[in-house]
């Protein structure tokens, strides 16, 4: 750890770090081999975490949280995700549209939905963009085509929105108990000036939950397709001010995102490097622990460089965040994003490789770590929508 921790955040990171110990790593493994991707949720772990203060982590004091700053999220992330990087993001998830809730709503909405956030410990939170004929159109539409992007329609209807469309891959899909759901509100121009943004309680009539996604890796983290027929919210649900949805939940709110990934592909990256130090140093062949190998040691040295300079990274840009008067600077963080994710994807197939056979068999702890930071590639906005963002390229 490279970073003056303060009281606080040394008593957040051993928190998490307990919490891993005792309550993901023994059911990590078992979870991640359930065949129902509908079942590797276990709303008994989220329910352990959540009276620790996990899921409301980032529900500021003022609003009777703990209020807990980005160096003390990302710390959290990094020890929960090294138990099990589905579990950290199950919490995590929550933490990122908090500030909707907190800062976005109006005080009618924050009185509606905030007190059940904070008491209810299965009160999860999810958020509806993608759909299947709209994906990196959501985040980058092409200029000439005022039709790209999310098509789930909104339409009003007296004091009401009726809601028609479908969403898929959505994250905490099936167990969230509040959706912030994207819609057009005006589908003839482009989605920076045709969405709005709804609060959709999950037992809204006329909502359901299509399939769960069943994904290679991050198991326990539940994608699911969002299904509205005719479903009909209140006009007080909108979110922020009709047709400026885009604008709203830009990075000024949901800014914590390529932090909160990076953090937890470290964390990941975290447990396939202590894995491999420990296969490699107690694994005798060639009459020796196979560590006093040079290409095993290489091995190890390139993992443990990669998981220093992606660590250094993402505490320097948490670090730039937090300044005084800091401007935020969306590049560095999807950037950052992009390279703990390629250092991920090489920490994890070295840590295979370390394991040698035994390093594909389902038993071995690095299968699935592998698998896990596999999906990181595809998440959000993609590693390579990530740069040609960053780089400015339209
Ligand atoms: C685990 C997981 C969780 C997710 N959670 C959520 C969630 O909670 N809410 C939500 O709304 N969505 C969620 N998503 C969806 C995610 O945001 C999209 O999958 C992502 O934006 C990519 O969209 P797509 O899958 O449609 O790929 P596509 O847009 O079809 O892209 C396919 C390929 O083409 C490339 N490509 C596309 N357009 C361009 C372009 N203009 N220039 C260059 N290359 C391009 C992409 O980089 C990619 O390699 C999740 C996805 C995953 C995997």
């Amino acid at each position: 750890m490279h970073q003056e921790l303060n009281d606080e955040h040394r008593a957040l990171q051993e928190m998490a770090r307990d919490f891993a110990e005792k309550e993901i790593i023994p059911v990590a493994a078992e979870r991640d081999r359930i065949q129902d991707p509908a079942e590797t949720f276990s709303p008994e772990l989220i329910k352990k975490g959540s009276v620790l203060g996990l899921r409301t982590l980032a529900v500021p004091d003022e609003f009777g949280g703990p209020g807990v700053d980005l160096m003390g999220q990302v710390l959290v992330i990094l020890e929960l995700a090294r138990g099990d990087g589905g579990v950290a993001k199950t919490f995590s998830q929550c933490w990122k549209w908090t500030p909707m809730i907190c800062r976005l709503a109006t005080d009618e909405q924050r009185e509606r939905f905030l007190p059940p956030f904070l008491e209810d410990d299965l009160y999860l939170l999810g958020m509806g963009g993608s759909e299947p004929g709209a994906g990196s159109d959501n985040r980058m539409p092409p200029p000439e085509d005022p039709t790209a992007g999310w098509k789930t329609a909104a339409v009003k209807d007296g004091n009401e929105y009726v809601i028609n469309g479908m969403k898929h891959f959505i994250a905490n899909g099936g167990v969230a108990k509040l959706y912030i759901i994207r819609t057009r509100t005006n589908p003839k121009v482009p989605i920076s000036e045709g969405t709005t943004m709804f609060f959709v309680p999950a037992d809204t009539p006329g909502f359901t939950i299509g399939r769960r996604h069943d994904k290679i890796g991050w198991r326990f983290y539940q994608n699911a397709e969002l299904i509205f027929q005719d479903c009909r919210v209140p006009q007080e649900n909108l979110l922020g001010e009709l047709n400026k949805g885009k604008h709203d939940s830009s990075e000024r709110f949901v800014s914590f995102n390529d932090v909160e990934l990076a953090a937890n592909v470290i964390g990941i990256s975290q447990a396939a490097f202590e894995h491999a130090l420990d296969h490699a140093r107690n694994r005798v062949q060639g009459g020796k622990p196979i560590i006093g190998h040079q290409s095993i040691a290489l091995k190890l040295s390139d993992m443990y460089m990669r998981l220093e300079a992606a660590k250094s990274y993402l505490f320097k840009v948490v670090e730039s965040d937090q300044e005084e008067g800091a401007e935020f600077e969306s590049s560095s963080k999807q950037l950052m994003k992009v390279f703990a994710t390629e250092c991920a994807l090489q920490i994890t197939r070295l840590a295979v490789e370390i394991f040698g056979g035994s390093g594909v068999m389902r038993d071995a702890p690095v299968e699935k770590l592998l698998r896990d930071a596999n999906v990181f590639p595809h998440l959000a906005a993609d590693s390579i929508m990530n740069l040609k963002a960053a780089a400015k390229l339209q």
